[in-house]
């Protein structure tokens, strides 16, 4: 099916240096005492970031932002719902008491209940956004019971009759019982993916009669002559009732349809002031979609996307990335709303309009390189508005569309997001990760005087030609390696720009001044891979999220197969285990053999050998190193995962008029979040 996906999430390492970039820092003038970092609760951080730029778009331009940025706010129940069926009535519940509980608020338990509420936020859910485990409260049961006996009963979704002492008792088991839908996504190939997943695409089957029902469905297409290339199942729930299995679309009159009411009226304004007939087409065509439901409309709407390449704002709103199902077909929804970022962007096209030189000489074999490389625009981007999935956590690269028939005949676009990046390196400046983690200080060094700029190449490389790069073998999708699909995707595309970030070519390109740069984006990788990220896992767990496992694949086999050659070593200072590299060309090699292994697994489709690589690299965690690891990281008092308070913006009017947008870039996370559910709220909570 789909994804030669899609986005890339911040590394624990690269956020971890500051950022010496002359093009970053122009853009923070006057603004040098901006906060970045608002507060830190659990294992999160909350940032603000900055749009520099907004005030220099085109009223039309800023009409536009506006209207696409309210657009992204009114699907956000949706990823609650989609994430687990009772998220909108444990949010609901706990702003309730947030808002009105007329107990004491100066208790360690009241501070334990803010805490939780934040996680769910944070989390669009009950469940951690990356681990994708059920986290619990901090608070008993009991004082739970006592949160909800002292708030009024009119402000609690209570059922009709239901008294607050029965209500508090029938959530209890939804926010304290471990074994009640413990996970949202499993990956666990022993157990049944759909029945483990809390997630809410599935109501009523097991994972056969879901695989069963699509496996009919694309036969049916196929002998009905239709459309066989849509991605079968993106925009519904599965559902089976009576005995009978159905999906239940999300569109206008479907599923979700309250809330994509409000996203397409928003969308209908924002057909009015496009730059382009081309974003216009793209924008009625998503119109029509969320209208019909009709996946074909879905797939014409991403083509004029992709074919809109003259805009300056653009954006990403839809059903889109399918790592919210175990099953990975169906679409959690999410838009981001941005435009471009002109001078930055000259980095990038320098390597979109190189990319067939890159599918040339890397060092997969022939029969799996694409013979003539299509349409890959790239760009840097300024995010002005995140929302769906992409709130408040967010990725730093985004490759879409995910359809593989679009993106061979078409094309995609890949941008980098640069005032994201921008905000965690501002907000990482002097945290003491690095020299704590760190081998030596010309490591350290390395890493201030060139870790943003390899960072930043390095998600262009992965996003621009990465997953662009390779082609699948004829009947092979995608999707034939199913739970391993997104790990193996993801190493594809980072063990392509680990590749190439060393070439000499992107010295020739005028891309990076010396060699230093891939110096220190390997430091940070292996760092990363062997040891750091394991600051994102709880003692006794295995390692889920793809793009981690994907990290801990590619660090551990150029590890184990450099062993002898002593490629990187493990070494105690005053101590502390640190990994260092001996011999960068030779990493390089490594990396470059582990790419064609990869490309060999997805154009064939080989899940077996993806089975093996994936569990024998990338998911099993070290309890000793990990221990050390946790040990020191405590220590500096950072928040492993970090999400982001948007900006705001309002009209500014005269008469019917409108003649300026503002742009403020609100503080504190909880004030946004209960405005974002008094006014953004259009989903039944029950
Ligand atoms: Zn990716």
């Amino acid at each position: 099916m789909r994804t030669l996906s899609t986005i890339l999430i911040m590394s624990i390492a690269i956020s971890a240096f500051s950022s010496p970039q002359a093009v970053k820092d122009n853009k923070n003038e006057g603004k040098d005492n901006f906060k970045y970092l608002t507060e830190q609760f659990a294992d999160a951080k909350i940032l603000r970031y900055q749009v520099p730029g907004f005030e220099n778009l085109s009223l039309k331009q800023k009409t536009l932002v506006y209207y696409l940025s309210q657009a992204a706010l009114c699907g956000r129940d949706i990823i609650y719902d989609q994430n687990f069926k009772s998220n909108l009535l444990v949010r609901t519940t706990l702003e309730a008491i947030y808002r009105d509980y007329k107990g004491e608020r100066n208790s360690g338990d009241y501070k334990k209940f803010v805490v939780y509420l934040k996680r769910v936020w944070f989390s669009n859910g009950i469940h951690h956004h990356y681990s994708t485990d059920k986290f619990l409260p901090g608070f008993s049961q009991e004082y739970f019971a006592t949160l909800v006996k002292n708030t009024p009963g009119e402000s609690l979704p209570l059922l009709k009759g239901q008294t607050r002492e029965q209500f508090a008792e029938t959530m209890t088991s939804l926010l304290f019982d471990p074994s009640v839908a413990p996970k949202r996504v499993s990956l666990d190939p022993n157990s049944d993916l759909v029945l483990s997943s809390a997630s809410n695409f599935y109501d009523g089957l097991n994972q056969k009669e879901a695989e069963d029902f699509y496996a009919t469905m694309k036969k049916e297409a196929k002998k009905n002559k239709q459309d066989t290339l849509v991605a079968f199942g993106l925009n519904s729930k599965l559902v089976k009732e009576n005995g009978k299995i159905g999906e239940q679309t999300y569109k206008i009159g479907g599923l979700y349809s309250k809330a994509i009411e409000q996203i397409v009226m928003w969308l209908e304004k924002a057909a009015t002031v496009t730059e382009t007939p081309e974003q216009n087409d793209a924008v009625k065509k998503l119109i029509a979609f969320y209208r019909s439901g009709n996946l074909v409309t879905w797939d014409e709407y991403n083509i004029a996307w992709v074919k809109d390449l003259h805009s300056l704002v653009d954006f990403v709103n839809g059903f889109i990335e399918v790592y919210g199902d175990p099953l990975a077909m169906k679409g959690s929804w999410e838009s981001i709303v941005n435009f471009k970022d002109v001078e930055a962007t000259k980095r990038t096209e320098i390597l979109s309009s190189n990319a067939q030189f890159f599918e040339d000489n890397s060092p997969v074999a022939p029969e799996f390189k694409k013979k003539k490389v299509k349409g890959v625009t790239a760009k840097v981007i300024t995010v002005a508005q995140l929302g769906g999935e992409n709130d408040p956590t967010t990725p730093i690269g985004i490759n879409l569309p995910n359809a593989n028939w679009i993106r061979k005949e078409y094309g995609s676009k890949s941008v980098t997001i640069d005032n994201i990046t921008n905000a965690y390196d501002q907000a990482a400046k002097g945290n003491g990760f690095l020299e704590e983690f760190a081998f030596s200080k010309e490591e350290i060094e390395r890493a201030t005087e060139y870790g943003s700029l390899a960072g930043s190449l390095t998600t262009d490389l992965h996003e621009c030609l990465g997953h662009g790069s390779g082609q699948l073998n004829k009947g092979v999708s995608a999707d034939d390696l199913k739970n391993y699909h997104s790990t193996i995707e993801e190493a594809r595309a980072d063990l392509f720009a680990l590749y190439y970030i060393k070439d000499p070519a992107l010295v020739k390109f005028g891309l990076v001044p010396n060699d230093k740069v891939a110096m220190a984006e390997y430091d940070g990788y292996i760092r990363n891979g062997l040891m750091t990220q394991l600051v994102r896992i709880h003692p006794g767990k295995t390692i889920e999220e793809a793009h981690m496992r994907d990290r801990s694949l590619i660090a551990h086999w150029v590890y184990e197969h450099g062993k002898d050659e002593n490629v990187i070593r493990s070494v105690t200072r005053d101590g502390k285990t640190c990994f260092t590299i001996n011999d960068y060309d030779a990493l390089r090699k490594e990396f470059g053999e582990l790419l064609n292994i990869i490309q060999r697994i997805t154009s064939e489709g080989d899940y077996d050998a993806a089975k093996e690589l994936v569990e024998t690299y990338a998911v099993q965690v070290d309890p000793d190193l990990h221990k050390e690891v946790l040990t020191r990281y405590e220590k500096l008092n950072i928040a492993p995962y970090t999400g982001f308070i948007n900006p705001e913006y309002s009209l500014i009017m005269k008469g019917k008029e409108i003649i300026d947008v503002k742009i403020t870039y609100p503080d504190d996370f909880a004030t946004q979040m209960l405005m974002y559910s008094k006014k953004y709220s259009f989903l039944p909570v029950r």
